[in-house]
């Protein structure tokens, strides 16, 4: 590890900079320019893909190319991954030719892949169980933020892994939140990304239903971006009720219930498939079948917490 200053251009300052030695495995969309900037902070770099155009590509940016997971994990004091599917992680991990014949005790592997948080908690603990230490840090954002450094870094690991992998996460993202704990980091990421591809499937359905209904487009999509509807519920009707402990109605789950069967029916008199419509609606349905239909339609958050078995926190 050698310490050094390094010039962050798209920080405007100059900041001490660890480097260190880093075997990289999965040079995608994502990976090759997290790599890029990863040798761009100062940091050496062994790099391994299936794809030798993807290895090339690196080796002519400063990295050295590594012939298997094997060969990228040794001498090196960090293992990044960035693969497609969790399946992948495991065979790179614990297969032939994988990291773990080579990984020093002392080295940190960084799994920065997006997989199945039940599969994280199972490589960490076996991880664990043959002395080896490994942390999750998936990443939010896309690929053009993948290429300016501005990925959004979720960290689940110890203090301790997220402080020795800080140095890395600063080359390659431009902010990095402590989920709190191993295992935390891909669980907020599948959440996260739940929510917003559902809602990008939910935005589209309200959309095409506007134009189907002959609404000039710009102005459907203005009207909405000024409204919940376009800007989300955590900072516009949840926070003075539901999350306040206020159920008293600002805008009544019956109320809502109706509208939405109103929005439902016209779409199916124009032939607009509406399913996610259809299942929120549904949602209102349940709230009200337990007595909230005069509450605020925020009341849907404490119903589903409810009827997934969470302790009530409104009495
Ligand atoms: P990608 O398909 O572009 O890249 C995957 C890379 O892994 C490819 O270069 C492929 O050749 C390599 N690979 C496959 N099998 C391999 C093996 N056995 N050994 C070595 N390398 C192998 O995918 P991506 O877009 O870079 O995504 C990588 C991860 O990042 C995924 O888990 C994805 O869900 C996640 N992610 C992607 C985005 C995005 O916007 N693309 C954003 C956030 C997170």
């Amino acid at each position: 590890m050698v310490k050094t200053l390094y010039w962050r251009q798209s920080q405007y300052a100059y900041k001490e900079q660890i480097m260190s030695t880093i075997g990289f495995i999965g040079l995608g969309q994502m990976g090759s320019p997290m790599a890029a900037n990863l040798i761009n902070g100062g940091h050496t770099l062994k790099v391994f893909d299936i794809s030798e155009d993807a290895i090339q590509a690196l080796v002519s940016q400063g990295a050295v190319a590594a012939a298997s997971p094997a060969d990228a994990a040794s001498d090196v004091e960090f293992i990044v991954t960035m693969l497609p599917n969790g399946a992948l992680v495991r065979n790179i991990i614990f297969g032939e030719n994988g990291i773990t014949s080579t990984m020093s005790k002392e080295a940190l592997l960084i799994d920065m892949s997006t997989i199945h948080p039940f599969e994280t908690d199972a490589l960490v603990k076996e991880m664990a169980d043959k002395g080896f230490s490994m942390m999750e840090a998936p990443v939010g954002r896309t690929s053009d933020h993948a290429i300016k450094g501005e990925l959004l870094i979720l960290a689940g690991g110890s203090k301790e892994q997220i402080a020795k992998a800080q140095p890395l996460f600063d080359c390659m993202g431009s902010e990095t939140v402590d989920a709190g704990g191993a295992g935390k980091g891909i669980r907020v990421k599948i959440i996260n990304n739940y929510m917003s591809i559902a809602l990008n499937a939910l935005s589209a359905e309200a959309i095409t239903l506007a134009e189907a209904i002959g609404l000039d487009f710009d102005t459907a999509m203005a009207v909405m971006s000024g409204t919940p509807a376009g800007k989300g519920h955590f900072t516009t009707t949840w926070p003075g009720k539901v999350l306040s402990g206020d159920l008293s109605p600002a805008f009544m789950v019956d109320l809502a219930h109706k509208d939405l069967g109103i929005a439902l029916d016209l779409a199916n008199q124009v032939n607009v498939p509406m399913p996610c419509g259809a299942a929120s609606r549904e949602v209102y349905s349940i709230t009200r079948a337990a007595g909230r239909g005069r509450q605020d339609w925020s009341a849907v958050l404490e119903q589903l917490r409810v009827t997934s078995g969470l302790e009530p926190k409104i009495k």
